[in-house]
Protein backbone atom coordinates (compact mmCIF):
# COMPACT_ATOMS: atom_id res chain seq x y z
CA UNK A 1 0.00 0.00 0.00
CA UNK A 2 1.21 3.58 -0.63
CA UNK A 3 3.15 5.05 2.44
CA UNK A 4 1.24 8.33 3.25
CA UNK A 5 3.10 11.07 4.57
CA UNK A 6 1.22 13.85 6.53
CA UNK A 7 2.63 17.26 7.58
CA UNK A 8 0.45 19.59 10.04
CA UNK A 9 1.39 23.18 9.02
CA UNK A 10 2.44 25.11 6.22
CA UNK A 11 5.02 27.66 8.10
CA UNK A 12 8.76 27.69 8.14
CA UNK A 13 9.27 24.30 9.27
CA UNK A 14 6.37 22.59 8.24
CA UNK A 15 6.89 23.78 4.37
CA UNK A 16 10.64 23.02 4.39
CA UNK A 17 10.00 19.83 5.44
CA UNK A 18 7.19 18.96 2.63
CA UNK A 19 9.22 20.20 -0.09
CA UNK A 20 12.55 18.42 0.90
CA UNK A 21 10.70 15.25 1.48
CA UNK A 22 9.21 15.57 -1.76
CA UNK A 23 12.18 16.12 -3.50
CA UNK A 24 14.13 12.82 -1.90
CA UNK A 25 11.40 10.93 -2.60
CA UNK A 26 9.92 11.45 -5.97
CA UNK A 27 9.49 9.02 -8.01
CA UNK A 28 8.87 6.30 -5.16
CA UNK A 29 5.07 6.25 -5.39
CA UNK A 30 5.07 8.28 -1.30
CA UNK A 31 2.34 10.18 -1.17
CA UNK A 32 2.59 13.60 1.16
CA UNK A 33 -0.56 15.99 2.25
CA UNK A 34 0.55 19.30 3.78
CA UNK A 35 -2.63 20.71 5.97
CA UNK A 36 -2.60 24.40 6.82
CA UNK A 37 -5.24 25.76 8.26
CA UNK A 38 -4.96 28.89 5.36
CA UNK A 39 -4.51 28.61 1.85
CA UNK A 40 -1.59 31.30 1.97
CA UNK A 41 1.88 31.54 3.42
CA UNK A 42 2.54 33.49 6.34
CA UNK A 43 5.44 35.69 6.97
CA UNK A 44 5.27 35.43 10.62
CA UNK A 45 8.62 37.29 10.79
CA UNK A 46 6.48 40.35 9.17
CA UNK A 47 3.23 40.23 11.24
CA UNK A 48 4.72 43.61 13.35
CA UNK A 49 4.44 45.58 9.60
CA UNK A 50 1.33 43.98 8.89
CA UNK A 51 -0.04 45.03 12.35
CA UNK A 52 1.05 48.55 11.53
CA UNK A 53 -0.72 48.86 8.35
CA UNK A 54 1.61 47.70 5.79
CA UNK A 55 0.37 44.98 3.82
CA UNK A 56 2.59 41.67 2.82
CA UNK A 57 3.02 39.89 -0.16
CA UNK A 58 0.59 37.19 -1.59
CA UNK A 59 2.23 33.96 -1.24
CA UNK A 60 -0.35 31.23 -2.00
CA UNK A 61 0.80 27.76 -1.25
CA UNK A 62 -0.66 26.60 -4.31
CA UNK A 63 1.99 28.41 -6.22
CA UNK A 64 4.72 27.52 -3.55
CA UNK A 65 3.66 23.77 -4.08
CA UNK A 66 3.68 23.90 -8.21
CA UNK A 67 5.06 20.54 -9.40
CA UNK A 68 6.07 19.11 -6.02
CA UNK A 69 3.42 16.37 -6.14
CA UNK A 70 2.56 17.75 -2.74
CA UNK A 71 -1.34 17.45 -1.83
CA UNK A 72 -2.59 20.63 -0.31
CA UNK A 73 -5.60 20.89 2.16
CA UNK A 74 -6.61 23.86 3.47
CA UNK A 75 -8.24 23.22 6.63
CA UNK A 76 -7.99 23.08 10.68
CA UNK A 77 -6.88 20.34 12.46
CA UNK A 78 -9.06 19.56 15.48
CA UNK A 79 -7.51 16.59 16.23
CA UNK A 80 -4.92 13.73 16.21
CA UNK A 81 -5.79 10.10 16.79
CA UNK A 82 -2.53 8.88 17.13
CA UNK A 83 -4.33 4.89 17.76
CA UNK A 84 -6.28 5.36 14.79
CA UNK A 85 -3.28 7.34 13.05
CA UNK A 86 -6.06 9.51 11.75
CA UNK A 87 -5.92 13.48 11.77
CA UNK A 88 -9.27 15.15 12.48
CA UNK A 89 -10.20 18.19 10.60
CA UNK A 90 -13.44 21.20 10.41
CA UNK A 91 -14.10 20.90 7.09
CA UNK A 92 -13.08 18.35 4.22
CA UNK A 93 -12.25 15.84 3.80
CA UNK A 94 -12.65 15.83 8.12
CA UNK A 95 -10.29 13.01 8.29
CA UNK A 96 -6.52 12.20 6.80
CA UNK A 97 -4.97 8.82 7.57
CA UNK A 98 -1.38 8.81 7.79
CA UNK A 99 1.75 6.18 8.15
CA UNK A 100 4.04 9.39 9.17
CA UNK A 101 3.20 12.38 10.40
CA UNK A 102 5.29 15.67 10.15
CA UNK A 103 4.11 17.88 13.45
CA UNK A 104 5.18 21.60 13.12
CA UNK A 105 2.28 24.01 14.04
CA UNK A 106 4.08 26.57 15.35
CA UNK A 107 2.94 28.98 18.05
CA UNK A 108 0.46 31.46 19.43
CA UNK A 109 0.36 33.95 21.58
CA UNK A 110 -0.20 33.12 25.30
CA UNK A 111 -3.21 35.29 26.33
CA UNK A 112 -3.52 33.06 28.98
CA UNK A 113 -0.91 34.18 31.15
CA UNK A 114 -2.75 36.32 33.38
CA UNK A 115 -6.50 37.45 33.59
CA UNK A 116 -8.09 40.03 31.22
CA UNK A 117 -5.28 39.13 28.44
CA UNK A 118 -7.63 37.10 26.21
CA UNK A 119 -10.28 39.44 26.11
CA UNK A 120 -8.95 42.93 26.03
CA UNK A 121 -5.31 42.36 24.34
CA UNK A 122 -4.02 42.02 20.93
CA UNK A 123 -1.05 40.21 19.42
CA UNK A 124 1.18 39.73 16.61
CA UNK A 125 1.54 36.29 16.57
CA UNK A 126 -0.52 34.97 14.23
CA UNK A 127 -2.15 36.62 10.81
CA UNK A 128 -5.37 36.74 12.38
CA UNK A 129 -3.73 38.46 15.63
CA UNK A 130 -1.97 40.64 12.97
CA UNK A 131 -4.85 42.21 11.27
CA UNK A 132 -7.18 42.64 14.38
CA UNK A 133 -4.33 45.01 15.67
CA UNK A 134 -4.60 46.73 12.76
CA UNK A 135 -8.22 47.13 12.62
CA UNK A 136 -7.82 48.59 16.34
CA UNK A 137 -5.44 50.42 15.83
CA UNK A 138 -6.06 52.25 12.37
CA UNK A 139 -6.10 55.99 12.73
CA UNK A 140 -5.80 55.75 16.79
CA UNK A 141 -4.39 57.98 19.04
CA UNK A 142 -4.24 58.18 22.64
CA UNK A 143 -2.34 55.18 24.16
CA UNK A 144 -1.18 51.76 22.83
CA UNK A 145 0.83 49.30 25.89
CA UNK A 146 3.05 46.58 24.72
CA UNK A 147 3.28 44.04 27.02
CA UNK A 148 6.71 42.49 26.81
CA UNK A 149 9.88 43.27 25.31
CA UNK A 150 11.86 40.58 24.53
CA UNK A 151 12.02 40.52 20.35
CA UNK A 152 8.80 40.51 18.90
CA UNK A 153 7.74 43.31 21.36
CA UNK A 154 10.34 45.28 20.60
CA UNK A 155 9.25 45.10 16.95
CA UNK A 156 5.76 45.76 17.50
CA UNK A 157 6.26 48.94 19.73
CA UNK A 158 9.12 50.45 17.36
CA UNK A 159 6.50 49.48 13.78
CA UNK A 160 3.63 51.07 15.51
CA UNK A 161 5.29 53.68 17.06
CA UNK A 162 6.67 54.87 13.63
CA UNK A 163 3.63 54.24 11.73
CA UNK A 164 1.55 55.79 14.23
CA UNK A 165 3.05 59.27 15.35
CA UNK A 166 -0.02 60.04 16.90
CA UNK A 167 -0.29 56.87 19.68
CA UNK A 168 1.89 57.27 23.24
CA UNK A 169 3.96 53.70 23.19
CA UNK A 170 4.37 52.31 26.32
CA UNK A 171 6.61 48.95 26.66
CA UNK A 172 6.00 47.30 29.98
CA UNK A 173 8.35 44.21 30.79
CA UNK A 174 8.93 42.56 34.09
CA UNK A 175 12.64 41.92 33.15
CA UNK A 176 15.25 44.23 31.28
CA UNK A 177 14.41 44.85 27.34
CA UNK A 178 16.47 42.73 25.56
CA UNK A 179 17.39 40.77 28.23
CA UNK A 180 19.36 38.01 25.24
CA UNK A 181 21.39 41.00 23.61
CA UNK A 182 24.79 42.06 24.53
CA UNK A 183 25.31 45.05 26.63
CA UNK A 184 25.79 47.09 23.30
CA UNK A 185 22.76 45.84 21.82
CA UNK A 186 21.10 46.71 24.73
CA UNK A 187 22.02 50.01 24.37
CA UNK A 188 21.48 50.33 20.96
CA UNK A 189 17.59 49.27 20.97
CA UNK A 190 16.97 51.56 24.39
CA UNK A 191 18.57 54.59 22.50
CA UNK A 192 16.03 53.50 19.38
CA UNK A 193 12.97 53.59 21.63
CA UNK A 194 14.07 56.76 22.82
CA UNK A 195 14.40 58.29 19.85
CA UNK A 196 10.69 56.99 18.98
CA UNK A 197 9.53 58.38 22.26
CA UNK A 198 8.73 55.13 23.40
CA UNK A 199 8.21 54.94 27.42
CA UNK A 200 9.86 52.02 29.04
CA UNK A 201 9.04 50.43 32.04
CA UNK A 202 11.44 47.61 33.20
CA UNK A 203 11.25 45.12 36.16
CA UNK A 204 7.33 46.16 36.08
CA UNK A 205 5.27 42.90 36.18
CA UNK A 206 1.61 42.87 34.55
CA UNK A 207 -1.18 40.84 36.60
CA UNK A 208 -3.83 41.93 34.80
CA UNK A 209 -5.17 43.33 31.13
CA UNK A 210 -8.41 45.84 31.53
CA UNK A 211 -10.47 47.51 29.35
CA UNK A 212 -8.74 50.58 30.13
CA UNK A 213 -5.12 49.31 30.47
CA UNK A 214 -2.32 47.46 32.24
CA UNK A 215 -2.93 46.67 35.90
CA UNK A 216 0.38 46.12 37.45
CA UNK A 217 1.25 43.44 40.42
CA UNK A 218 2.05 46.69 42.68
CA UNK A 219 -0.89 48.06 42.08
CA UNK A 220 -0.03 50.52 39.53
CA UNK A 221 -2.04 51.27 36.33
CA UNK A 222 -0.55 52.12 32.93
CA UNK A 223 -3.97 53.50 30.82
CA UNK A 224 -3.81 52.44 27.99
CA UNK A 225 -6.41 52.67 24.97
CA UNK A 226 -5.41 49.16 23.21
CA UNK A 227 -2.73 46.67 24.38
CA UNK A 228 -0.74 44.29 22.56
CA UNK A 229 0.49 41.35 24.17
CA UNK A 230 4.39 39.70 23.45
CA UNK A 231 4.90 38.72 26.73
CA UNK A 232 5.38 34.84 25.96
CA UNK A 233 3.96 31.94 23.32
CA UNK A 234 2.06 28.78 23.40
CA UNK A 235 1.90 26.23 21.51
CA UNK A 236 -1.40 24.12 20.23
CA UNK A 237 -3.16 21.45 22.81
CA UNK A 238 -3.41 18.86 20.04
CA UNK A 239 -0.31 17.64 20.50
CA UNK A 240 -0.64 16.91 24.75
CA UNK A 241 -4.82 15.68 23.87
CA UNK A 242 -3.18 12.87 21.12
CA UNK A 243 -1.06 11.34 23.58
CA UNK A 244 2.48 12.50 22.30
CA UNK A 245 4.80 13.33 24.77
CA UNK A 246 5.23 16.72 25.85
CA UNK A 247 6.92 19.00 28.26
CA UNK A 248 5.57 21.15 30.88
CA UNK A 249 4.57 23.97 28.08
CA UNK A 250 3.00 21.32 26.03
CA UNK A 251 5.80 21.36 23.34
CA UNK A 252 6.46 17.79 21.40
CA UNK A 253 9.42 16.08 22.98
CA UNK A 254 11.87 14.35 20.31
CA UNK A 255 15.21 12.32 20.16
CA UNK A 256 18.18 13.51 18.81
CA UNK A 257 16.73 13.27 14.62
CA UNK A 258 13.50 15.12 15.48
CA UNK A 259 11.13 11.95 16.36
CA UNK A 260 8.59 11.68 18.60
CA UNK A 261 10.32 10.28 21.89
CA UNK A 262 6.89 8.08 22.57
CA UNK A 263 5.63 7.95 18.77
CA UNK A 264 8.63 6.96 16.34
CA UNK A 265 6.36 7.34 13.49
CA UNK A 266 5.43 11.15 13.97
CA UNK A 267 8.38 13.50 13.51
CA UNK A 268 8.23 17.16 14.86
CA UNK A 269 9.92 20.27 13.54
CA UNK A 270 9.67 24.45 14.30
CA UNK A 271 8.22 26.47 17.50
CA UNK A 272 6.42 23.15 18.17
CA UNK A 273 8.75 21.24 19.28
CA UNK A 274 10.79 21.48 23.15
CA UNK A 275 14.57 20.96 24.54
CA UNK A 276 16.60 20.91 21.28
CA UNK A 277 18.57 23.66 21.84
CA UNK A 278 22.55 23.01 23.14
CA UNK A 279 23.14 20.70 26.36
CA UNK A 280 18.97 19.99 25.99
CA UNK A 281 18.27 23.50 26.44
CA UNK A 282 14.85 24.62 24.69
CA UNK A 283 15.88 25.93 21.26
CA UNK A 284 15.02 29.46 20.89
CA UNK A 285 11.49 29.96 18.86
CA UNK A 286 12.37 31.15 15.93
CA UNK A 287 12.97 31.01 11.61
CA UNK A 288 16.34 30.31 12.57
CA UNK A 289 15.41 27.19 14.28
CA UNK A 290 12.44 26.14 12.46
CA UNK A 291 13.77 26.30 8.97
CA UNK A 292 16.58 24.00 9.53
CA UNK A 293 14.92 21.63 11.60
CA UNK A 294 12.16 21.13 8.60
CA UNK A 295 14.85 20.47 6.06
CA UNK A 296 16.47 18.20 8.56
CA UNK A 297 12.95 16.71 9.21
CA UNK A 298 12.20 16.32 5.63
CA UNK A 299 15.92 14.26 4.94
CA UNK A 300 14.52 12.88 7.96
CA UNK A 301 11.16 11.17 6.51
CA UNK A 302 12.87 10.31 3.84
CA UNK A 303 15.90 8.03 5.16
CA UNK A 304 13.10 6.51 7.34
CA UNK A 305 11.37 5.60 4.44
CA UNK A 306 14.82 4.38 2.34
CA UNK A 307 16.69 2.53 5.44
CA UNK A 308 19.42 5.38 5.28
CA UNK A 309 20.86 6.83 8.48
CA UNK A 310 20.77 10.19 9.45
CA UNK A 311 23.15 12.12 12.05
CA UNK A 312 21.57 13.96 14.73
CA UNK A 313 20.72 17.94 13.53
CA UNK A 314 23.28 20.60 15.22
CA UNK A 315 22.06 23.91 15.23
CA UNK A 316 24.26 26.70 14.97
CA UNK A 317 22.86 30.25 15.43
CA UNK A 318 25.02 33.11 13.89
CA UNK A 319 22.71 36.28 14.69
CA UNK A 320 19.53 37.86 15.89
CA UNK A 321 17.73 40.00 13.82
CA UNK A 322 15.62 42.81 15.33
CA UNK A 323 13.86 45.62 13.08
CA UNK A 324 13.39 48.49 14.72
CA UNK A 325 11.60 50.36 12.47
CA UNK A 326 11.44 50.24 8.57
CA UNK A 327 14.86 51.92 8.13
CA UNK A 328 16.41 51.21 11.49
CA UNK A 329 17.73 47.57 13.05
CA UNK A 330 19.92 45.78 15.25
CA UNK A 331 21.98 42.40 14.10
CA UNK A 332 22.98 40.95 17.24
CA UNK A 333 25.65 38.47 15.97
CA UNK A 334 25.94 35.33 18.50
CA UNK A 335 27.91 32.20 19.17
CA UNK A 336 27.06 29.15 17.57
CA UNK A 337 24.75 28.29 20.88
CA UNK A 338 23.05 31.74 20.60
CA UNK A 339 24.61 33.52 23.29
CA UNK A 340 25.64 37.32 22.09
CA UNK A 341 29.08 38.73 21.26
CA UNK A 342 29.72 42.00 21.54
CA UNK A 343 29.47 42.32 17.84
CA UNK A 344 26.72 44.26 16.37
CA UNK A 345 25.61 45.93 12.98
CA UNK A 346 23.01 48.66 13.44
CA UNK A 347 21.01 51.48 11.49
CA UNK A 348 19.91 50.88 8.01
CA UNK A 349 22.52 48.36 7.45
CA UNK A 350 21.17 46.18 10.08
CA UNK A 351 17.39 47.01 8.43
CA UNK A 352 18.63 46.32 4.43
CA UNK A 353 20.34 42.74 6.12
CA UNK A 354 17.08 41.73 7.57
CA UNK A 355 15.45 42.60 4.59
CA UNK A 356 18.04 40.68 2.45
CA UNK A 357 17.63 37.30 4.81
CA UNK A 358 13.47 37.55 4.82
CA UNK A 359 13.57 37.64 1.05
CA UNK A 360 16.17 34.64 0.94
CA UNK A 361 14.38 32.75 3.33
CA UNK A 362 11.13 32.93 1.31
CA UNK A 363 13.15 32.48 -2.07
CA UNK A 364 14.78 28.86 -0.39
CA UNK A 365 10.70 28.11 0.29
CA UNK A 366 9.88 28.62 -3.48
CA UNK A 367 12.68 26.79 -4.75
C1 LIG B 1 5.97 39.42 14.89
C2 LIG B 1 6.98 38.31 14.84
C3 LIG B 1 8.28 38.58 14.38
C4 LIG B 1 9.22 37.55 14.31
N1 LIG B 1 10.48 37.85 13.86
C5 LIG B 1 11.38 36.85 13.74
C6 LIG B 1 12.68 37.13 13.20
O1 LIG B 1 13.01 38.27 12.84
N2 LIG B 1 13.55 36.09 13.07
C7 LIG B 1 13.22 34.82 13.45
O2 LIG B 1 14.06 33.91 13.28
N3 LIG B 1 12.01 34.53 13.99
C8 LIG B 1 11.08 35.51 14.14
N4 LIG B 1 9.85 35.23 14.66
C9 LIG B 1 9.53 33.85 15.08
C10 LIG B 1 9.17 32.98 13.89
O3 LIG B 1 8.20 33.64 13.10
C11 LIG B 1 8.63 31.63 14.35
O4 LIG B 1 9.56 31.06 15.23
C12 LIG B 1 8.42 30.74 13.14
O5 LIG B 1 7.33 31.23 12.39
C13 LIG B 1 8.15 29.29 13.56
O6 LIG B 1 7.95 28.52 12.41
P1 LIG B 1 6.94 27.27 12.46
O7 LIG B 1 6.94 26.70 11.08
O8 LIG B 1 7.27 26.40 13.60
O9 LIG B 1 5.52 27.90 12.80
P2 LIG B 1 4.61 28.91 11.97
O10 LIG B 1 5.42 29.75 11.08
O11 LIG B 1 3.76 29.57 12.99
O12 LIG B 1 3.72 27.94 11.09
C14 LIG B 1 2.72 27.15 11.66
C15 LIG B 1 1.64 26.91 10.62
O13 LIG B 1 0.68 26.02 11.18
C16 LIG B 1 -0.63 26.49 10.88
N5 LIG B 1 -1.53 26.01 11.94
C17 LIG B 1 -1.48 26.28 13.25
N6 LIG B 1 -2.48 25.62 13.90
C18 LIG B 1 -3.15 24.91 12.96
C19 LIG B 1 -4.25 24.02 12.97
N7 LIG B 1 -4.88 23.70 14.11
N8 LIG B 1 -4.66 23.49 11.81
C20 LIG B 1 -4.05 23.77 10.64
N9 LIG B 1 -2.99 24.61 10.56
C21 LIG B 1 -2.54 25.19 11.70
C22 LIG B 1 -0.50 28.00 10.85
O14 LIG B 1 -1.53 28.57 10.05
C23 LIG B 1 0.88 28.18 10.23
O15 LIG B 1 0.80 28.25 8.82
C24 LIG B 1 8.88 36.23 14.73
C25 LIG B 1 7.59 35.96 15.19
C26 LIG B 1 6.65 36.98 15.25
C27 LIG B 1 5.27 36.66 15.74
Amino acid sequence: MTHHIVVLGAGYAGLSAAKGAARRLRGTGVRITLVNAVGHFVERVRLHQLAAGRPLKELPLARLLAGTGIDLVVARVTAVDAAARTVRLDSAPYAIGYDTLVYALGSGADTAAVPGAAAHASAVATYQDAVRLRERTAGARGALAVAGAGLTGIEAATELAESHPGLTVHLVTDGEVGAGLSERGRRYVRRALDRRGIAVREHTRVSEVAAHGLVLADGGEIPADSVVWTAGFRVPALAREAGFAVDARGLLTVGPTLRSTSHPEVFAAGDAVAAYGPDGAPSRMSCQTGLPMGAYVGRGVAASLTGRALRPLRLRYVAQNISLGRDDGLTQFTRPDDSPVPAILTGRASARFKETVTRGTVLVLRR
